[in-house]
């Protein structure tokens, strides 16, 4: 029996690999452009780690962790997320702060798997520690905006919302208590488990009828103190002002505990992504540093999800752009050879027809690997030192003087 991936997992083949590889590059770009250098952390932590960060009261660590401990007898966690490895290495290192991060990676979270929702799953992300904003908030919502933007996907919105701070908080949360508590028969059982760790995590509920409940419920934006206000105010004037589109949206909470004031979602309305439609999120988290053990540090950040970005952008073509050599007899294999070597050390990608297969399984061959052309050499062409060159994109062929090859592939324009 074949053994298959395990469940949750998935497998990036030669084409969607592609597709990945585009994206993270044009993430990197992007992230260059505000400054964002990589950081790379481990695919695993302690898992004291993410109980102190992530949140004891989060979906993630009640229900998702993949925890276990390891021959050395250490409790371990596969990351489910990005940060809290980011902020420990800025510690650990005592990096010199500001300091503004990028970060690409495999993420793992045991979670119910469905179309855009894995259980390992790439993010990537950027991490500002070390700025208070407000200005950097806005900076790190139009990195999201523009990356979008860049890779063509249009349907893209971009939801803001304050969820305030410790000195905001409790007089919020005591509203919320009591609305809960009078609504108490209407909630789900897990919103009522929520309602004792924390409140505000019912804004997460996935359920139709709490959240149509809760669309009455007291909202933390409506309770914010009077920094906080300032705060969220600016960032509001400074998305006008930068001509950022954006709405406005008192439910949304994001699913982490160290969240604090500004906090977004990038949301999707693309009909390859369903229910699974945010397509990334972040926020600021002002205490998560003093909550490690260092100094009052401000924060920012987000995450985006790779495998619902590429679903977004739909099946990928493939990127045609090798060049596909077939001599026609084993006795030409040699000038097949010496073509393989010239092409290739003028960077032109290239391949070798292999003498066992004729001029038909040869034009199969590279139609398989995608090649943008074939070659094809018999022994007049060896003679006349002309070539035949098949564009197997435009569907063209032409014949090409051996010594204006490399000059022909690479100057596309005028290659018919
Ligand atoms: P979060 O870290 O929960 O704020 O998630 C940020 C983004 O990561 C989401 O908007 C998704 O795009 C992506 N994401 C989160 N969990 C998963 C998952 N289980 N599978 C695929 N993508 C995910």
């Amino acid at each position: 029996m074949i053994i298959s991936n395990p469940k949750g997992t998935q497998d990036f083949l030669p084409l969607q690999s592609g597709q990945k590889h585009l994206v993270e590059t044009r993430f990197r770009e992007t992230v260059g452009l505000y400054g964002f250098s990589e950081i790379v952390t481990p695919t695993f932590e302690h898992t004291e780690l993410f109980l102190r960060s992530t949140g004891l009261t989060t979906d993630i660590i009640t229900k998702q962790i993949y925890q276990f401990i390891d021959k050395g007898g250490r409790d371990i966690t596969l990351r489910p997320e990005g940060t809290p490895g980011i902020v420990r290495a800025v510690l650990q290192y005592n990096l010199k702060l500001p300091v503004r991060m990028f970060y690409i990676g495999p993420m793992f979270r045991y979670e119910r798997p469905q179309k855009g929702r894995y259980r390992e799953f790439y993010q990537l992300g950027v991490e500002a520690v070390g700025e208070i904003g407000p200005d950097i908030d806005v900076e790190i919502i139009e990195i999201g905006s523009r990356f979008f933007t860049g890779l063509g996907l249009k349907d893209v919105i971009t939801k803001v919302n304050s969820v305030g701070c410790a000195v905001c908080r409790p007089k919020h949360r005591t509203e919320l208590g009591l609305f809960l508590e009078r609504n108490k028969a209407k909630i789900c059982d897990d919103c009522k488990g929520r309602a004792e760790r924390n409140p505000m995590r019912i804004f997460d509920c996935k359920e139709a009828t709490c959240q149509e409940l809760y669309i009455n419920a007291p909202k933390i934006v409506d309770y914010l103190c009077f920094d906080c206000q300032q705060h969220f105010q600016s960032v509001l004037n400074e998305l006008v002002e930068r001509k950022i589109p954006f709405e406005l949206n008192k439910m949304m909470v994001r699913g982490l505990d160290y969240y604090t004031r500004t906090a977004f979602e990038f949301v999707s309305s693309s009909s390859e992504l369903g229910a699974q439609d945010s397509l990334g999120g972040g926020g600021r988290y002002d205490n998560l540093v003093e909550d490690f053990g260092g100094p009052k540090t401000p924060a920012i950040g987000f995450a985006l999800g790779l495998e619902r970005i590429m679903l977004a952008l739909g099946t990928p073509r493939p990127i045609r752009k090798a060049v596909y050599i077939i001599p026609l007899d084993p006795s030409i294999q040699k000038q097949g050879k010496e073509l393989l070597r010239l092409l290739r050390n003028a960077n032109i990608p290239a391949l070798l027809n292999n003498p066992d297969k004729n001029l038909r399984a040869g034009l199969g061959i590279a139609d398989n690997l995608a090649c943008e052309y074939v070659i094809i050499i018999g022994s007049e062409e060896v003679k006349k030192q002309i070539y035949t060159v098949k564009n197997l994109v435009k569907r063209t062929q032409k014949q090409v003087p051996q010594n204006q090859i490399i000059e022909v592939l690479t100057n596309k324009e005028n290659q018919s």
